[in-house]
């Protein structure tokens, strides 16, 4: 197995039998390995850097009711909230002083922000902070409305393909939502020249190893900029609030062969991994990962971005989780940067 891993790190590629030999046949040792390689081309590449994005959670409507996700539009108990442009604006505001150079807009489907609106708050940001990257995470739109947003002075998307096996992703999604809609719009995020992040949940239910090695053969083919991968977590106001979470253990070698395979990606260590286990972050930085993510949402409506149940930092200011997030990198030898933190894999 350790040869499979050899071969990974000095050709970045696998056959889909390999990957599922290599996932199934993972054991600490393995993984101890793989850590440790991922490490050293993390270095050669980022240095003990961490790169850090604002994440701004501007709304929890959704039009869509993927069944893993406490915010679909069914779960009728989610307390909804938008911010106001202005809100946003603070949050930005707020997110240069403590060092952000990049600021994430994350939400559901909500179409109260139409294209026009969501233009108007782009421009803003973009006039307001011109040495900032402004990205998107907003789900599946038309090629014509990522254009817009693009040239409004949007650079970055973040739309994960969540799995790329179409059967699996008709059980974790209704009918209406398929995998080559969302996998095609990251093709034409990729044309118009955003800098492109996708992933999937790990653990999420039904899946298979074989997926796994799908969604590894699927990242290779689009050669993201950057790959957001966390564990599944149940919320419990959804069908699968009795479904187990995907493991830590999985999700970190997952990220150590992700980095393994395209080596200048940008790989953030997430809330999900930090939720999972306190010391997830850390752990998912010295598994090969290199940003992190903290929370610049208004701590009045933080609790309601729920999208699984216990979700960390809900209750701290943007400046204690910065400081915290500074603090847990220092701990592990990291240093958390000032910097927009472009990806090197272009
Ligand atoms: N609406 C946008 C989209 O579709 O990309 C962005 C928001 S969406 C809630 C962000 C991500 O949250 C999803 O891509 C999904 O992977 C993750 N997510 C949702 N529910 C989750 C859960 N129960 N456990 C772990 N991750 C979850």
């Amino acid at each position: 197995m350790k040869e499979l891993i050899d071969r990974l790190r000095d050709r970045q590629t696998l056959t889909k039998e390999q990957w599922i030999q290599l996932i199934r046949g993972r054991t600490p040792e393995l993984s101890a390995y793989v850590f440790e390689e991922a490490r050293k081309i993390r270095h050669l590449h980022y240095g003990h850097e961490v790169y850090v994005r604002g994440l701004i959670e501007f709304t929890n409507y959704c039009k869509n009711d993927c069944y893993y996700c406490g915010i679909r539009k069914s779960n009728t108990r989610a307390k909804r909230y938008r911010l106001s442009r202005q809100e946003i604006i603070e949050c930005c505001e707020m997110g240069y002083e403590l060092g952000f150079r990049t600021f994430v807009l994350q939400g559901g489907e909500d179409g109260f922000f139409d294209d026009d609106k969501m233009a108007e708050i782009i421009q803003t940001i973009r006039a307001g902070f011109a040495d900032c990257a402004i990205t998107l995470s907003i789900g599946e739109k038309s090629y014509e409305s990522y254009r817009r947003f693009y040239e409004a002075g949007a650079n970055r998307y973040l739309l994960r393909h969540e799995t790329y096996n179409a059967d699996h992703y008709g059980k974790l999604h209704p009918p209406g939502l398929l995998a080559a809609d969302r996998q095609q719009c990251l093709w034409d995020l990729k044309e118009i020249g955003y800098q492109v992040g996708t992933g999937f949940m790990v653990g999420s239910p039904y899946q298979t190893e074989e997926n796994l090695a799908e969604d590894m053969l699927f990242l290779k083919k689009l050669n993201p900029q950057m790959v957001g991968i966390g564990p599944f977590i149940p919320h419990h106001d959804t069908a699968f609030a009795k479904e187990p979470a995907g493991s830590k253990e999985l999700t970190l070698f997952m990220l150590g062969l992700i980095r393994l395979m395209l080596p200048k990606v940008l790989l953030p260590a997430t809330t999900a991994l930090g939720t999972i286990d306190t010391k997830g972050r850390e752990e998912g930085i010295l598994a090969g990962a290199n940003v992190v993510m903290p929370n610049l949402s208004p701590t009045s409506v933080r609790k309601d971005y729920s999208l699984y149940d216990n979700k960390i930092c809900t209750g701290d200011e943007a400046a204690e989780c910065r400081m915290c997030l500074a603090n847990r990198m220092k701990s592990i030898g990291y240093e958390v940067v000032t910097d927009r933190g472009d990806s090197l894999n272009v």
